[in-house]
C-alpha cells in the first residue's frame, strides 16, 4: 500500500471516512451542505460562518456561495482548524423552463478550469442586470438603488437581489427582506428583471468535470408545473446529477416528505443544508435541521473520498 503524503493526510482526501453514527438506520452526522457568506449574499465572512457551524454542532460543512468559489480556501482552512470536516461547494444559478433553478455543486476541485470558467461566465451578467433592476426600482419611487445595494455587497462580482432587498429595508420602505421580495423583487413585481443564467446541463457538467457531484437545491421553491418538474428531475439525472436537497431551511415537513419520494423515484442521494444567509434574516440556523429519512442514501456517502478532514490530533 502506498504511504499517504503528509499533505494529503492533513486534508484527508485519500483516507476513508470512519463509519458514520446511525440509530435505526438514520445517519446522525450533523452535515450542513448549503450556506452563504459575504462572498455572495450572506452577511458573515467564511471564517465567522465556520465558527458558527462549529458552535452549532455541525460536523461536516460546505460553504455554497452563489456562482462563486472565492471563499472556499478560507472556509476550508477555518473549518479544519476547528476540527470540522469540509466539502467544497457552490450554488449555480440555472435557467430551466423559464424559471431560475439552483444547482448545488459539492466536492469538486475548486481550481479546475471547468468550474472556474463556468462560474465566471455565470457571474458575468450580474452587474448589467443589477443596473436594470435599479432602473426599474427608480421607476417605482426607489432611486439610487444600484449604489445603495453596492454598499451591502461583499464581492463586487456578486451583486444579487438580496443586496437590493437590504438596501430597501434600510430606506424604511419595507420592514424586512421578505417583504421587499414580495412587493418588489419576486417574479412579476416591478423590480424583477428576467435573466438568462447557465443551462442545466452546463452547470452539472462543470461540477462533475471538476470531480464533484450536483444536487438540486430546495426543489419546493420553484414555480414549475408537474410536467416541468418531472422534466427537471429526469434531465438532471440524464446530465449526471446525483442528489436532491430533501432537508433544507426552505422546506416544510410535508415538502421534505414529497422530495424524499422524488429521491426514491429518481434514484438520487439526499442532501441536507440550512441555506443559512444571516442571523437576522434566516429562519433556520447552521446545523439546526432534522435528520434525513433513514432509507435514503446521504449525499456525503457518495462524496466520502472528497471530504477534507482535520489532521488527527497527536497522541499525548
Ligand atoms: P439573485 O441570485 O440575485 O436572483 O438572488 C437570489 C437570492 O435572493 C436567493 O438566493 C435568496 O437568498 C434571496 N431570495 C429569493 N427570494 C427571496 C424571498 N422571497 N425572501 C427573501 N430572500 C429571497
Ligand atoms: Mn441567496
Ligand atoms: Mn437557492
Ligand atoms: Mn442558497
Amino acid at each position: 500500500m502506498l504511504p499517504l503524503s503528509a499533505s494529503s493526510a492533513s486534508v484527508g482526501l485519500l483516507r476513508p471516512l470512519s463509519p458514520l453514527p446511525t440509530i435505526g438506520g438514520v445517519s446522525l452526522l450533523n452535515a450542513d451542505l448549503h450556506s452563504h457568506s459575504t462572498v455572495s449574499d450572506g452577511t458573515l465572512a467564511p471564517d465567522v460562518l465556520a465558527a458558527r457551524a462549529h458552535a452549532n454542532g455541525v460536523e461536516l460543512w460546505a460553504l455554497t456561495d452563489h456562482d462563486e468559489i472565492g471563499g472556499q480556501k478560507q472556509a476550508r482552512q477555518a473549518a479544519l482548524a476547528l476540527g470540522l470536516c469540509y466539502l467544497t461547494g457552490t450554488e449555480i444559478s440555472v435557467t430551466f423552463a423559464g424559471e431560475t433553478v439552483h444547482i448545488v455543486g459539492l466536492g469538486f476541485d475548486e481550481d479546475h478550469p471547468a468550474i472556474v470558467q463556468g462560474l465566471a461566465a455565470t457571474r458575468g451578467g450580474r452587474e448589467a442586470r443589477a443596473r436594470d433592476i435599479a432602473d426599474e426600482l427608480a421607476r417605482v419611487g426607489i432611486p439610487g438603488a444600484f449604489e445603495g445595494a453596492l454598499r451591502h455587497v461583499g464581492n463586487p462580482e456578486l451583486i444579487s437581489r438580496t443586496h437590493f432587498a437590504r438596501y430597501i429595508v434600510e430606506t424604511g420602505k419595507c420592514s424586512d427582506t421578505n417583504e421587499v421580495f414580495r412587493k418588489y423583487l419576486a417574479d412579476g413585481k416591478p423590480g424583477f428583471v428576467p435573466h438568462r443564467w447557465a443551462g442545466l446541463g452546463d452547470a452539472v457538467r462543470w461540477i462533475t468535470e471538476a470531480g464533484g457531484q450536483a444536487v438540486i437545491a430546495h426543489p419546493a421553491r420553484y414555480k414549475l408545473s408537474v410536467n416541468e418538474e418531472f422534466a427537471l428531475f429526469s434531465e438532471f439525472k440524464q446530465h449526471g446529477g446525483t442528489g436532491v436537497e430533501v432537508i433544507t431551511g426552505s422546506h416544510t415537513a410535508a415538502e421534505a416528505v414529497k422530495y424524499a419520494g422524488f429521491a426514491r423515484e429518481f434514484g438520487l442521494a439526499a442532501s441536507r443544508g440550512s441555506d443559512f444567509h444571516s442571523p437576522a434574516e434566516s429562519r433556520i440556523d447552521l446545523g439546526k435541521l432534522p435528520h434525513l429519512p433513514a432509507d435514503l442514501p446521504p449525499m456525503w456517502e457518495r462524496l466520502a473520498s472528497r471530504i477534507a478532514r482535520p489532521a488527527p490530533t497527536a497522541a499525548p
